[in-house]
């Protein structure tokens, strides 16, 4: 072989290598990208915590990956009350600590790539104790440590201080806008639908999911039922107890009815002391049943006053069904007027005939559609109903 074909050969092996490497690190970009836009889709914080916490993950090839947010008023906790998290070594949690958070970036908010000793593993991933490498990454917004994500590798080489941090430096800014951005954007959405005294959802959302589940049930041509419930004589528990009982008694008839229903179901306060319910897919005959057990629920509870004084509330409940309509969707709003002051109507005669009980009240005028199979296939439908 001639020194110029040698050469050749070495020159295009060594093209060959760059070549390749220079590809390798366009996909790693791209990923990189990929990864970015993703966080930065995210609407709903619970979208976001899976994508940090599995995808993440699953992006960067980690052993483990933990997640601790700053949270002294237990904001976020609120907003994800039904989430769970992953747990194959993923783990999310909490604190109100900052000094804590603080101590693990001794040298200033700047990423730490490490070899975890006992206290930090404790700390960062209190369930993965095989973890040899990690890095650290300090969530800040304006100064302050919001959270604190880490990495973790059961190879003890992946993170050491020779790696750079300028990617994942970049990356802890993007999560801490994007956690920032989540967490408002939820917290707005939550004042407008839902109040303030009892958490659940307020009459304005009512009427927007009543037009909803009404569509709903138009298409899968299932029946809506409506619940109305009114405290009896509540005005004389404040005059009696005090406005802050009062208040107190409103939140726990508010759980105590929500633990009767499906995760399906919606409810709402209504008014002052009144509070309304949909029951999608559910038949009159279930929807009463339901009463039932929200009244009976409710009289087995014995509140106490600011001074101790132990009394009993009960409530009545007025019970309207929508069955399948069939009906074009600009008849819905006539609908949802029907069903709403068809409950009210029954709740008014349950309060006249005595108070503490149910009455159904059918609504004459909406012709049932496929009444005579209605049970079987809503009971198809609702394979877990418990009620
Ligand atoms: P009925 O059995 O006929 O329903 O009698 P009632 O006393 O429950 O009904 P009424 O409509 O006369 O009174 C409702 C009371 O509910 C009056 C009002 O002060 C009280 N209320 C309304 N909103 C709140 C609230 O947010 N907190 C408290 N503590 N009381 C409230
Ligand atoms: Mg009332
Ligand atoms: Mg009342």
């Amino acid at each position: 072989m001639n020194p110029f074909e040698k050469e050749n050969r070495s020159l295009k092996r060594t093209l060959h290598v760059l070549i390749s490497k220079a590809e390798r690190n366009q996909d790693i970009l791209r990923t990189f990208q990929d990864i970015e836009l993703r966080l930065l889709s995210c609407n709903r914080l619970t979208d976001l915590l899976d994508m940090l916490l599995i995808n993440l993950k699953e992006y960067f090839r980690l052993d483990a990956i933990s997640l601790i947010l700053f949270d002294p008023e237990q904001t976020a906790r609120g907003l994800i009350e039904d989430y769970t998290p992953p747990d194959n070594g993923q783990h999310l949690d909490f604190t109100e600590n900052y000094q804590a958070l603080k101590d693990l970036y001794p040298k200033g908010d700047y990423p730490l790539l490490l070899n975890p000793n006992e206290e930090v593993k404790t700390f960062a991933f209190p369930d993965r104790q095989h973890i040899m490498s990690c890095a650290l990454l300090p969530l800040v917004r304006q100064g302050i440590i919001i959270g604190s994500l880490h990495l973790g590798s059961s190879d003890s080489q992946r993170y050491n201080k020779n790696v750079a941090t300028d990617y994942i430096q970049h990356l802890a800014s993007v999560i801490s806008v994007c956690i920032e951005n989540c967490v408002s954007q939820e917290t707005l959405r939550r004042l407008s639908i839902i109040d303030m005294l009892t958490k659940v959802n307020n009459r304005r959302s009512f009427d927007q999911e009543l037009l909803r589940e009404l569509s709903r049930a138009n298409r899968n041509q299932y029946p809506l039922s409506c619940l109305f419930i009114d405290l009896d004589y509540f005005k004389r528990i404040n005059d009696t107890y005090g406005h802050q009982t009062g208040d107190r008694v409103l939140n726990q008839a508010a759980q105590a009815i929500k633990k009767q229903l499906r995760k399906t179901d919606f409810i709402a306060r209504y008014g002052g002391e009144e509070f309304a319910v949909l029951l999608p897919a559910c038949l009159n005959n279930r929807a009463v049943q339901v009463a039932e057990a929200i009244r009976t629920r409710l009289r087995s509870i014995t509140f106490r006053s600011d001074e101790d004084e132990a009394f009993k509330v009960t409530l009545s409940v007025g019970v309207a069904t929508c069955e399948p309509i069939g009906s074009p969707e600009e008849n819905l709003v006539n609908s949802a007027h029907q069903l709403v002051a068809c409950a009210d109507k029954a709740v008014y005669q349950a309060k006249s005939l005595g108070r503490d009980r149910v009455i159904y009240m059918p609504i004459n005028h909406i012709k049932p559609q496929k009444q005579p199979d209605m049970d079987a296939s809503l009971l198809a439908l609702t394979p877990n109903h418990s009620h």
